[in-house]
Order: structure tokens, then sequence, then C-alpha cells
């Protein structure tokens, strides 16, 4: 099983786990600028880490024979804190290299003045970049900021088929199925969605415009979930090509529309991080 994860937060994620990916058939990721937990002050403070997410990671993630790109944005949590707004004018720079591949995680968290603003910038950005854009969901009162998050995406003119909505449930899917945008699922355990609830969406839905990812972080969540996924669709029947189209051909066919995936060696070779000394940590 090839696995292309479209959302994965690797900066927060140690050595084993990209080793346990790299046995479990991830061969590409798409890592997502997002909230650090703790917030930050200053602009300079994502400057630094958008410059580790295009440098240093996938430098790490090739270590183990793992393709890292990166989308980059100033995420919805911190778009409403006024020290972090000056990020925006930050942007462009970091939309034309070549690792970045979308725009996100954009969207909605408590869905005020402040996040609409940055959400349409942020939509405005990626139509001048040409750029796919990343957009999250709020945790709380999903399906009006599912709506919500929809409307601002057709006043923005990007095409449907360049986003992508995430972290949707049972209750949000049909929504974002009808507006012709692509579908996220994050597959988290105990929370969001789970492999057997996932199994059940496709067979509804079809593998059309669905990409499944483990959105795994500093929480509680697990990388290789989208692995269990793709063995939960095999076990009910699904076919290997739709497990394949919705772990890698998706996610290769929403990213690939940045023109700048590069999946050249992805998954060739072996891993060749026993030998280096640059991983072996940084006290
Ligand atoms: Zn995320």
């Amino acid at each position: 099983m090839r696995i292309f994860d479209p959302h994965i937060h690797m900066t927060s994620r140690t050595t084993d786990d990209y080793t346990r990916m790299a046995a479990a058939g991830v061969r590409a990721v798409v890592e997502p600028a997002f909230w650090l937990g703790q917030p930050r002050t200053n602009p300079g403070s994502f400057t630094d880490y958008f410059d580790s997410l295009i440098g240093w990671e996938p430098y790490r993630a090739g270590k183990f024979g793992i393709r890292h790109h990166a989308a980059i944005a100033l995420n919805p949590k911190e778009a409403g804190d006024p020290r972090c707004r000056p990020v925006l004018g930050l942007l462009p720079r970091y939309l034309d290299k070549d690792g970045v591949v979308a725009v996100g995680e954009i969207g909605y968290d408590s869905m005020t003045a402040e996040e609409d603003e940055a959400f349409a910038a942020q939509l405005a950005l990626a139509v001048e970049h040409g750029l796919p854009a990343l957009v999250h969901t709020p945790h709380r009162d999903k399906v009006r900021g599912t709506r919500r998050s929809l409307d601002v995406v057709a006043e923005s003119g990007i095409p449907p088929g360049r986003v992508l909505i995430d972290h949707l449930n049972e209750v949000t899917v049909d929504l974002v199925h009808d507006s012709g945008c692509w579908m996220g699922f994050s597959i988290y355990p105990g929370t969001k969605m789970s492999p057997s609830r996932m199994v059940e969406i496709v067979r509804v839905h079809g593998p059309e415009r669905i990409l499944i990812n483990s959105a795994a972080d500093w929480g509680v969540s697990d990388p290789l979930l989208t692995l269990e996924t793709g063995r939960a669709m095999l076990a009910a029947g699904h076919t290997e090509d739709d497990v394949d189209r919705v772990l890698w051909r998706n996610p290769v066919e929403f990213y690939g529309q940045s023109g700048r995936l590069d999946l050249s060696d992805a998954g060739d070779g072996e891993p060749t991080f026993e030998g280096s000394s640059i991983l072996r940590g940084g006290n």
C-alpha cells in the first residue's frame, strides 16, 4: 500500500514516527502550517517556523525516504491575534518557494470578524499564486462553520476543485460534496473520525475527491491511522484500486495542481538515518 498523508504536523513528531511511517508505506506527506499550542507573540516566530517547514523538516523526512512538502498560512487559531496579523504580509515570499504546494491551513476557529478577514485575504493569495488551498473546519459548531467556509470560498473566486475542506464528518460531508471542493477526513484515535466510519463514508460517496489524513500533531494522534483505514477498506470489500486512489492518487492530483509536487524518489531506497549524526538530537 502506498500512502500520501496530505495533512500531518511532523514538526511535532519524533524519528520513531518517521521510521514507523516509512515501514507502513508512507512515501509522501504535506505539512500545513498550524498552531503550536503555545501562542506566538511576534511574526519572527512564524518566520523561523515557516523556514523549518521548507528546510529542516523536508531534510529530516528525506532521511527516511519520505517526500515532504508544506502548506503555508496564518492558521485560524492565531488569525485573530493582533500580534500575529503582520504574518499575512510575510506570506507572499513563502508562497513562491518550491516546496510549498498550498496555502493552509486557513479557515475558522471561533468564526470572528478577524478570522473572516484573514481567511478571505489568504484565499486571494492562493488565487494570486496559483496554489490550492487547505481549509480547516472548526471543531465547535462544525455545520455552521463548514457552511460559512464554503460561502467564503465561493465569494473568493477560487475554483472549488482547488480547495480541500478538511476535518469533515458524516454531518458535513454532503455540504462539501455538493460544493465541488475536495473532502478531507482526519482519522483520530477516539475523536473526529475512525477507520470504520471512514469505510462507510467511502462506500456511500465513492472515492472521488476524498482525502484521508492522520492530522497527527502534538496532541493524542497516530500517523499510522491512514494505513489502518486502508486496511479497514480492504477488509470491508473496497478494491485495492479504491484504496490507492484515496491514499495516493487523490492527494497527488489535488496538490499536483500547484505544479510543484516532486515525488521523483518517493519511497526509493533504504532509510539512511542510521548514519546521520545530525539526527542524533539537538542537545
Ligand atoms: Zn492540522
